[in-house]
């Protein structure tokens, strides 16, 4: 006890060392953003990778305390606007702040993000909860710090007491932090398999097996919108493990689910088999294709639905993939619109960040324009409320669900 106090007081005594900005770099911190790209640093001599530093502009002033990156493009994330000398004694009132944020705010789920890394303050770091099993991302040198790695479990363990702790590791993040490989694992606990509920409906979760995903959060709040106003034949596009057929289902007369995964197709299958005992004739359908060729081939051999859901996997990576990807979006939108019947809905979504909220509601428009249809918006959404949105930092808004009426 002697000792750790002894040891925290040294910690704290030490100030970090300070990172110099440049004019660009210091004019987007006080935009209120809180990234600095390497090509904005000044200077960072002998500042340790993952490091606690000061920020300061070019003539000296401090902007804030930010954790920084001896090798990511993004050199410098702020943490704080005031001055922070030691990381470990913000880390949990951070946790804190997460959770009670979530606590107003998250319903009907058992399942949700906790910690969504620079919109909670805690850059570099993911803590999803599925319901007794808490699956942790570490994307950053600062984070991966054995230190705040045990305040880190010790911190949750005690807030959410979780039967276990995973930590999934993407070995292109550790490769670009340069820090040395890791094996995705248990860090606390033994279990690795969950059920979780959410909006009344049950999903298996193994953090361990299955794609690096784990489920689709985010998509949490637009699968009950969509459920809203679901019905007769529904064809769920890039359906995963059934996120949105099963919340379609028990509206909807028949449903039909696509992915190109069998894997997750299997996981499907078996979340459909938690939550209904459906008579034969309306079981789900799981059908393993390429949803482009599938719904060409639908298209073309004159078949109908009630409800078309389309969630694919992001397709702008990057800012130079932009015009493929709109054109990848308005194919697919396209080729939905033609097969839905008047008074149908389409779901419509997509997950990259590169693809902006008006490019894509413009292609949806281009896509209307092409198939004759006529679309009313009822609902331009977003991601889920436990993946907030910091206005000032426009990467932490990703996600783009419309709801449209067609006719
Ligand atoms: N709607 C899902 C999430 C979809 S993620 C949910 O709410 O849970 C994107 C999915 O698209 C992944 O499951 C991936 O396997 C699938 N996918 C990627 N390319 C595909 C293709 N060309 N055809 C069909 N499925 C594809």
């Amino acid at each position: 006890m002697l000792e750790e106090s002894a040891t925290s007081q040294k910690r704290a005594a030490v100030s970090p060392p300070v990172v110099k900005v440049s004019p660009r770099g210091a004019t987007r911190l006080k935009d209120g953003h809180v990234w600095v790209y390497r090509s904005d640093i000044v200077s960072a001599d002998g500042v340790a990778p993952g490091s606690l530093v000061t920020v300061a502009d070019h003539r000296g002033q401090i902007l804030g305390s930010a954790l920084y990156s001896s090798s990511s493009q993004i050199a410098v994330r702020l943490i704080s606007r005031e001055p922070v000398t030691d990381f470990l004694s913000l880390l949990p009132r951070r946790i804190a702040d997460a959770i009670a944020y979530r606590g107003n705010l998250v319903r009907d789920t058992n399942a949700y993000r906790v910690i969504f890394s620079e919109a909670d303050f805690l850059p570099g770091l993911i803590v999803d909860r599925y319901n007794d099993v808490l699956s942790v991302q570490i994307l950053t040198q600062a984070m991966d710090e054995k230190t705040v790695r045990d305040t880190l479990i010790a911190d949750l363990t005690n807030r959410l007491q979780p039967e276990a702790i995973v930590e999934r590791v993407d070995p292109r993040v550790r490769q670009l932090e340069e820090l040395p490989p890791r094996e995705s694992g248990l860090l606390q606990g033994e279990k690795t398999s969950t059920v979780f509920n959410m909006n009344g409906v049950q999903f298996h979760f193994d953090a361990l097996e299955g794609q690096k995903t784990g489920a689709f959060l985010d998509q949490r709040e637009n699968y009950a919108a969509a459920a809203q106003y679901a019905h007769g034949d529904a064809l769920d596009v890039f359906c995963y493990q059934g996120g949105f057929a099963l919340h379609l289902a028990p509206r909807c007369s028949q449903v039909t689910g696509v992915d190109s995964s069998r894997p997750a197709l299997e996981i499907a299958d078996k979340n459909a088999a938690l939550n209904h005992a459906l008579p034969k004739e309306k079981e789900i359908e799981w059908i393993e294709a390429n949803a482009f060729d599938l719904l060409k081939d639908y298209a073309s051999s004159g078949r109908h639905y009630d409800t078309i859901v389309l969630d694919p996997p992001a397709f702008a990576k990057t800012k130079r993939d932009l015009d493929a990807a709109l054109r990848g979006y308005k194919e697919l939108n396209l080729r939905a619109l033609k097969m839905l019947r008047p008074g149908g809905i389409l779901i419509t979504c997509s997950c990259s960040y590169h693809v902006g909220q008006a490019d894509f509601m413009e292609m949806l428009a281009a896509a209307a324009r092409d198939a004759h249809r006529v679309l009313r918006l009822l609902e331009v959404r977003g991601q889920a409320k436990d993946h907030p949105i910091l206005l000032n930092v426009p990467e932490t808004s990703y996600l783009k669900c419309v709801i449209s009426h067609v006719s």
